[in-house]
């Protein structure tokens, strides 16, 4: 009998993997990776994706070696590298997890399907996500979310037996071999499903005590928040795993502790998010036009044509002279991550105050966030840049994130040095200090740090009249009543965050 394929694309592990698991009780199996020059060289991807998929691949090799097979590891495009294999081999079947991606993905996903199809070899897809495929609006969408997240796991395989011994493969590939560049990382999360582990269970056992109180300020997120986006992203992990690891935490506490406790609380509201995380995904799995176009065509033409190039390099570089927006794009740059309200933050400031169409800003965040999920990361982008038409208006000062997030300004002089001895008054508005107190805390305003690149209040009272007109016009043409019906979030409690 021959060996079936059994492809690997973001869901590198072992463990909770149906295609591998499916194929592996079927006989043998030849374990593929496949380095996509097409999709490394896009504009959203970057040298920190590479780094974590080699760590993850390096860790996945060893796992399949321990059940008695290995990872081969090609670089070509997905139909080219598929075909000759089957040329090489003889398979007649492939098994992969299904995929919410980019276009270019989505693309390469189709072609690699209109391949086998041609050549007769079966195609089976399998889902890895509680996002559903053809749906037809989102009635009844948190059901099935629910019925998959908590459908049993598969474990994993006991024994694979290696359908590729004597094929030639590739080791891990170099980013300079895809010729990526430099981005600025220091410091990153290792990939890999052992790292993913040792994170939920340090989330699980100590962490998520302090989540709901921890998850806002840049300061605290770093450890309250589960850091576990990028696993889930290259599906080190699956998202029921985490599901039902954190639901049987929450009951283990809520024995013990009682119904109203508050870790068990928090615990629900990271439940939550999970279901956010695929109700997102859904977005861009039922449109996948919002990846590049406005999701609600009224706002067509409302910034696009106002693109100022030296605003967006400011902002790309963490050089608006506004200290919080300047800390958080130093942070993302050297560390790959940011919390939820701080990437709000970053988008809302270039969509109202320096009115930036959402594109750009959207790439040069896609490159930055290690955990870059293509389905999240336009829809919430879109969200936080008012061009839903289904959202409230949601304009951050970063003035008053200061005071709310970070008020003894500790995060913003750990990485905007210049302001490192700015007394506690100024930390948040430095361009206001007396030129005695620049000359005494070492920061001259346009000498060592910029002056705001854009006076906030004015920006701000600009972008919301701006805003409501566009959305009362929004309403009125039925526009966003059609983007609720086809993206809306039926449950209440999610509303908010639509
Ligand atoms: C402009 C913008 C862009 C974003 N882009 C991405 C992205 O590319 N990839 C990504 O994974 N997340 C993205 N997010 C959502 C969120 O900020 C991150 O999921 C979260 O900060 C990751 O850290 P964590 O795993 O510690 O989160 P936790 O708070 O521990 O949450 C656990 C998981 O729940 C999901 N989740 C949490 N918050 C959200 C949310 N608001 N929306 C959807 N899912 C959520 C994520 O899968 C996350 O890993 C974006 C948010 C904004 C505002």
């Amino acid at each position: 009998m021959t060996a079936e394929l059994v492809w690997f694309k973001r869901d590198l592990r072992v463990t909770d993997h149906s295609p591998l698991v499916a194929a592996a009780r079927r006989g043998k199996v030849i374990c593929l990776y496949i380095y996509e020059p097409d999709l490394i060289s896009a504009d959203d991807f970057s040298k920190r994706h590479l780094l974590f998929i080699n760590d993850s691949l390096t860790e996945l090799d060893r796992d399949l070696r321990k059940l008695g097979s290995r990872l081969l590891i090609r670089r070509g495009e997905a139909v080219d590298v598929i075909s000759s294999l089957q040329a090489e081999t003889g398979f007649r079947c492939i098994r992969a997890h299904q995929e919410t991606t980019n276009a270019l993905g989505y693309q390469r996903d189709r072609a690699v399907k209109k391949w086998a199809q041609s050549a007769g070899i079966d195609f089976i897809e399998y889902r890895q996500q509680g996002v559903v495929r053809a749906m037809n609006g989102r009635d009844g969408w948190a059901r099935q979310w629910q019925g998959f997240v908590t459908s049993p796991l598969v474990g994993r395989p006991r024994q694979i037996v290696d359908g590729g011994a004597e094929l030639a493969g590739l080791g891990v590939q170099s980013p300079e071999s895809f010729a990526l560049k430099e981005d600025g990382l220091i410091s990153r999360q290792t990939g890999g499903e052992s790292e993913a582990i040792t994170l939920l269970n340090s989330f699980l056992s100590d962490r998520s005590g302090d989540y709901l109180q921890g998850l806002s300020s840049p300061l605290t997120a770093w450890d309250s928040c589960s850091r576990l986006s990028p696993y889930l992203t290259y599906g080190n992990i699956s998202l029921r795993t985490v599901y039902q690891r954190v639901s049987q935490r929450k009951r283990e506490l809520q024995r013990q502790r009682g119904q109203r406790d508050p870790w068990s609380q928090s615990l629900s509201n990271y439940v939550e998010r999970l279901a956010w995380h695929c109700h997102f995904i859904q977005k861009l799995e039922d449109e996948p036009a919002i990846e590049f176009d406005n999701m609600n065509p009224t706002f067509n033409g409302l910034r696009e044509n106002e693109f100022n190039p030296v605003y967006f390099e400011a902002w790309a570089a963490g050089q608006t002279g506004y200290p919080l927006i300047d800390a958080c794009m130093r942070a993302l740059q050297q560390t790959g991550w940011i919390n939820f309200r701080m990437r709000a933050m970053l988008i809302s400031f270039a969509s109202y105050h320096l009115w930036l169409h959402w594109r750009q800003p959207a790439l040069h965040l896609a490159r930055l966030f290690t955990d870059y999920e293509p389905g999240i990361h336009y829809s919430q982008i879109q969200m936080q840049a008012g061009t839903t038409g289904i959202s409230a208006l949601r304009i951050y000062s970063p003035i008053k994130q200061v005071l709310d997030q970070d008020p003894g300004g500790m995060f913003i002089r750990q990485w905007v040095p210049e302001l490192i001895h700015v007394p506690d008054d100024f930390i948040a508005e430095p361009h206001r200090m007396p030129a005695p107190i620049q000359q005494q805390s070492g920061c001259i305003i346009e000498h060592d740090y910029p002056a705001p690149i854009v006076d906030h209040l004015s920006a701000y009272r600009a972008a919301q009249k701006r805003m409501r007109a566009a959305n009362l016009a929004a309403k009125t043409s039925g526009d966003s009543t059609r983007v609720f019906q086809r993206h809306g979030s039926r449950k209440n409690q999610s509303r908010r965050q639509i």
